[in-house]
């Protein structure tokens, strides 16, 4: 099994839910007050089961009009169309917007040999137009591609992948367990999204239910450090890739490449 990063880039995010990109090596933060600066990693994992995709990013091209996801994928060594699993944590749009693309004036998959694997709840919840957090446009094209299994509490995907129902950060949020060989990869979401949350406590105002985010979190973590995970953190500034210990009752996180 191998695993491999695909970020997507750095941006700022203000109230109006626009993700501006934001290069550190020329843009000032100072010139987006107001702003929260996110840094985005879909991952890719090889498997014997077939290539795996976690999360979508924000479907972004590169100033040659390809999908930076696409390039990623080539970059390293895959094509788009060998992508057989698409498995979504959760459907706000700097996870899902990359599920479909914008191709010759139509929007169509991105991923068109892939199975997307999304919570009912979620799918539901996104499709009803109630938050800003979501665009329904991505969905129209996933529901009438056939590509689209919808699944429910926990449940197992083949032998490699596993996914459970979380519902802190959205109600029907759900994590992903990837096993193969002896080797363990676990994907939160936004359940888990950088390392820095476990080594603080809190419950935060953006989850659906933030007591519940926090004690999924010292779940994550205590789980991870007895069972030797490589977690997943989507949108660490740092390593995206971490191993768990325990240290004097509090969490510590290596990154590892
Ligand atoms: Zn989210």
């Amino acid at each position: 099994m191998q695993a491999f990063s695909l970020y997507e880039g750095s941006y700022s995010v203000d109230s109006s839910k626009k993700f501006i990109p934001f290069d550190p090596s020329k843009d000032d933060p100072k010139d987006r007050k107001g702003s929260l600066f996110i840094h985005i990693h879909p991952f890719l994992i090889q498997t014997s089961k077939g290539l795996i995709l976690l999360d979508t990013g924000l479907g972004y091209k590169d100033e040659a009009g390809n999908l930076i996801l696409h390039d990623n994928i080539k970059k390293a060594g895959f094509d788009p169309r060998d992508i057989r699993f698409v498995l979504m944590s959760h459907l706000h749009q700097d996870h899902a917007s990359g599920m479909v693309y914008e191709n010759q004036g139509k929007l169509q998959l991105a991923f068109p040999e892939a199975t997307y694997y999304v919570s009912r709840g979620e799918w539901e919840a996104g499709y009803s137009g109630k938050s800003s957090s979501y665009k329904t446009e991505v969905f129209d094209v996933l529901q009438r591609s056939g590509n689209l299994e919808l699944v429910e509490g926990d449940g197992r995907i083949n032998d490699a992948i596993s996914y459970e129902h979380s519902g802190g950060h959205t109600e029907f949020h759900q994590v992903f367990h990837i096993q193969e060989n002896g080797q363990y990869y676990f994907f939160g979401g936004d359940e888990l999204p950088e390392p820095e949350q476990l080594l603080r406590k809190f419950a935060a105002k953006y989850d659906f239910d933030g007591k519940k985010a926090m004690r999924l979190r010292e779940n994550y973590g205590n789980r991870a450090a007895a069972e030797g995970w490589i977690c997943m953190f989507y949108h660490s500034t740092k390593a995206p890739f971490g191993k768990v210990s325990i240290v004097d009752d509090s969490f510590r996180v290596e990154g590892i490449k």
